[in-house]
């Protein structure tokens, strides 16, 4: 049967003004960095440049970090609760008016569907800023104490997945409890940031309490070595989670760690099936894949996997991938060429080792970064692509026979960030969630955020718990 198309439905990107290039936020100014380096963010739809940015160096992140520092002593930590707390929520009331060009810049910057941006990270990233604006003069009923004090100066690194709603999450609470920040965005994603220092600005925000520093891997690391930096916080890989708890043993730096992960997806038989399908599309799909909790690993019941396979082929066809500004858009570029190459090399692997690959007929734009949404069957435990984060839109199916057999294998992996469970017995689903030693445990839903509630994982995965009031605890001593 034919099926009508689409009619391309772009969103204007009018409404983003973009400067060709940008310095460092440093002490509320933008200011060129000491030695002139710059990195190029480019747009992985089109590979087209969108602008420069500066590429701090140790000169530069030591000013930063002074700048905090000043900012720290002299403004922010001697100012009521009730006073930072009206900066917040005039920060979160300013993302949210300008929630549309913060979209639109999002999908340019990091190839994420406008739908995406619009519908989840915007309205996440103006709900933390609110929440946490909330807890800003409540902290003494927080439950740490009668008079729980701000740790001093935070240095910030996230990654390039969810730009601005990695920036909420460590911006928020941080302010919120009287610490001042210096923040290094993704190497291939600043430009969100770079905004949201202009949004300080019209916030009024006493210039140093945010400090945005642009650069790479190097920078990242100048700033989580830096000695007057008292609290670090991380969203990123293992590896580099790795280097980051080694760089700081041994210091006085409290540590926050949020890495990778691999996460089971679980269907029972008597789990409503089209109802699961859409959970495992939006668990190993949405975001690219491009996800650290993403249900990269389907755990079937094997008298349903017929039928729960051919749903979800038959729902994968229905996926559109393509230009991240078009709002009909499902999935849409892959952040870099080299995130792509590390797909492509895993997915290889994954056919070598016989597992078999499975993707619905869709035709990939010809300049850019894409990968078509993938299944492998015929996985087994033993396979990399079951046991590596692919972050990307590659979902690993593998079957089971007996909940303690489903367990069992969700738990067999050095992660631990999240699971889903699937079935329609509540009885089962607490036996399980409680088995399973991961930080989140969705069940009949999957990639549900809410700024009330803790977010973190266990053994590879991290350490330290961000959202809610758990959040508070990480920026308090
Ligand atoms: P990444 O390579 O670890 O990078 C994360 C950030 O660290 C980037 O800003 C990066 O800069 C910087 N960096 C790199 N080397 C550094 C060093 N030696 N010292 C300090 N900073 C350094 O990870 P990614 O590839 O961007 O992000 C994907 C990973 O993040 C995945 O493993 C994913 O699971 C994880 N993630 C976890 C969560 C969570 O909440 N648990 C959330 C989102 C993502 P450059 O951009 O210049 O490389
Ligand atoms: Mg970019």
């Amino acid at each position: 049967m034919s099926r009508f198309e689409y009619a391309p439905a772009p969103e204007s990107r009018a409404i983003v003004d973009l400067q060709p290039a940008y310095g460092l936020f440093i002490g509320g100014e933008f200011v060129p960095p000491a030695d002139g380096g710059v990195i190029k963010s480019v747009n992985p739809a089109s590979e087209e440049v969108l602008a420069e940015v500066a590429e701090a160096g140790p000169a530069d992140v030591d000013r930063a970090v002074a700048a905090a520092r000043s900012a720290y002593q002299d403004v922010w930590r001697p100012m009521p609760g009730r006073e930072r707390a009206k900066y917040l929520f005039r920060i979160a009331r300013i993302i949210a008016e300008r929630s549309r060009e913060l979209a639109v810049l999002e999908s340019l910057d990091n190839g994420k569907p406008i739908r995406e941006s619009r519908d989840a990270d915007l309205p996440l990233v103006a709900a933390h800023f609110f929440y946490y604006a909330g807890w800003a003069d409540k902290l003494n009923h927080a439950g740490f104490g009668p008079d729980p004090q701000p740790l001093g100066v935070a240095g910030q690194v996230i990654p390039w997945n969810f730009p601005l709603l990695m920036l909420a999450w460590k911006i928020a609470p941080a302010l919120a409890t009287g610490n001042t920040v210096v923040l290094k965005p993704a190497e291939t994603t600043p430009l969100t940031a770079l905004r949201f220092a202009e949004i300080c600005q019209q916030a009024d925000l006493p210039p140093g309490v945010v400090n945005i520093v642009t650069g790479a891997g190097p920078t990242g690391a100048a700033l989580v070595e830096h000695p007057d930096v008292d609290k670090v916080a991380f969203t990123g890989s293992t590896e580099v989670g790795r280097a980051i708890a080694q760089a700081v043993a041994g210091t006085r730096k409290r540590v926050t760690l949020e890495l990778g992960g691999k996460a089971a997806n679980i269907v029972f038989e008597d789990a409503a099936l089209d109802q699961a399908v859409e959970g495992i599309v939006n668990g190993s799909f949405f975001n690219q894949g491009h996800v650290c909790c993403a249900g990269s690993r389907l755990l079937v019941q094997e008298s349903v996997y017929d039928e729960l396979l051919a749903s979800l082929k038959r729902r994968m066809a229905t996926l559109r991938v393509g230009d991240p500004l078009d709002k009909n858009t499902d999935l849409g570029a892959i952040n870099s060429g080299a995130q792509l190459e590390r797909i492509r090399n895993l997915a290889g692997i994954g056919e070598q080792e016989g597992a078999q690959p499975w993707s619905p007929p869709c035709q990939l734009p010809d300049r850019g970064y894409w990968f078509a949404p993938t299944i492998f069957t015929g996985v087994t435990q033993a396979h990399r692509i079951a046991r590596e984060e692919i972050f990307g839109p590659v979902l690993s199916v593998l079957t089971f026979r007996t909940p303690d057999e489903a367990v069992a294998k969700a738990n067999n992996t050095p992660y631990g960030l999240s699971a889903g469970i699937w079935t329609e017995k509540g009885s089962r689903i607490l036996a399980i969630a409680d088995r399973l030693r991961a930080g989140v445990v969705w069940a009949n839903t999957f990639n549900k955020f809410d700024p009330t509630s803790p977010f973190g994982g266990y053994k590879e995965s991290g350490y330290g718990r961000e959202g809610g009031r758990h959040g508070l605890e990480a920026y308090l001593a």
